[in-house]
């Protein structure tokens, strides 16, 4: 590991002031990923900002009835939320879904929406890899490709963003509030993390000086139809081949009101498409409108050989997602 300063901040300001005057800096919050970079030689930071002494460690109810959720939450306090329990299980579920008790006890809210690649080659700096190392070469497109993207890849990069909470974040539209030295801002959750495209060092729409202070749920929570669904090798502490967060309404007749579909481990982003949403409102809920929801999310869809399977997996996954959400019967 290379040798670095340390420095603790607790105000907002304070560290946004620390991280202006330290471009080789870098947050740390849980810590639970940038030190396991860091100890790959992957992430070489001059200088540590812990922020964890920073005030953002509440969940709040706002004023339209959504629910504030600071960037410092641990993944476990705001799984096991009574707010989030009772009014976005989905959230909870997929919290649940990842890594492993004492990961969830450390890792943050905002660091989870940082997490990056598990791609092989990224973690390992003896090879080339575009998002680490710009313009070096991608080896995962004609490597071992088992676990990487079917939709959205570039020929620069095919690596996904490997996150279960940021799935159902996707599908319930939370918001993220950030902070930096031109003031705060507020970006939707489709726009935050982004496609590899030509910069496939960038995973998300931050700018490197600002700060996720917190993430925000509108007042739908989709409590009494949801569900979360992840395909993996092992049954726990592994991360998703396939995932899928699906939400309904459903009017009294039973036919879909509003539903929304959000896939992991199968992009560089949490992947949606409002046209897969569209097609399902108003039809009744059986396989056939589900088997052409999934069609639609998934047009385009194209494997690397090693994850070839993983099309026809996505497709039935968002076909049983879609069946438990619509038969589940949770708390309004
Ligand atoms: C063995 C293992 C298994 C795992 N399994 C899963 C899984 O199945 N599913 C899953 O979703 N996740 C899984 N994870 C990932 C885990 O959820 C993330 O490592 C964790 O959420 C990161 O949060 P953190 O607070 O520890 O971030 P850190 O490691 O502290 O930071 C991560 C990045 O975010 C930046 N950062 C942190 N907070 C902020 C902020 N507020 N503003 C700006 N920048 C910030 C840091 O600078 C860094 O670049 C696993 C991790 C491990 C080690």
């Amino acid at each position: 590991m290379t040798p670095f300063a340390y420095a603790r901040a607790r105000q907002v300001d304070e560290a946004l002031a620390l991280r202006a005057g330290h471009p080789e800096a870098r947050f740390i919050a849980g810590g639970t990923n940038l030190l396991d970079l860091m100890k790959e030689n992957v992430a070489r930071p001059g200088m540590l900002i812990d922020i964890t002494g920073l005030p953002l460690h509440d969940v709040e109810t706002t004023a339209d009835g959504g629910l504030r959720i600071g960037a410092l939450v641990s993944n476990a306090d705001l799984a096991y939320h009574p707010e989030v329990e009772r009014r976005y299980p989905l959230l909870a579920q997929a919290i649940l879904a990842g890594a492993s008790p004492q990961l969830r006890n450390m890792a943050s809210t905002g660091g989870n929406l940082l997490q990056r690649t598990r791609c092989y080659y990224f973690y390992d700096a003896g090879v080339p890899c575009n998002k680490r190392e710009p313009g070096s070469g991608c080896p995962a497109r004609d490597g071992l490709n088992r676990i990487h993207a079917i939709l959205g890849a570039s020929d620069q990069c095919i690596a996904v963003h490997p996150s279960d909470m940021c799935v159902a974040l996707a599908a319930l539209e939370a918001t993220v509030e950030v902070a930096g030295p031109a003031g705060r801002r507020v970006i939707d959750f489709a726009d935050f993390h982004r496609l590899p495209g030509d910069q496939p060092q960038r995973d998300n729409t931050l700018e490197d000086d600002e700060l996720i202070v917190a993430i925000t749920l509108p007042a739908r929570g989709f409590a009494r139809h949801h569900a979360y669904l992840k395909v993996r090798d092992r049954a726990s502490y592994a991360f998703a081949l396939v995932s899928v967060a699906a939400a309904l309404e459903r009017e009294a007749d039973g036919r879909i009101a509003e539903a929304r579909l959000a896939l992991g481990g199968v992009a560089h982003k949490p992947w949606r498409d409002p046209r897969a949403e569209d097609l399902l409102r108003g039809q009744p809920c059986n396989a056939e409108s589900f088997g052409r929801a999934a069609d639609a999310l998934l047009q385009g869809a194209q494997g690397f050989a090693h994850n070839d399977f993983k099309i026809e997996l996505a497709r039935r996954a968002i076909v049983r997602a879609l069946e438990q959400a619509a038969s589940q019967e949770g708390t309004p």
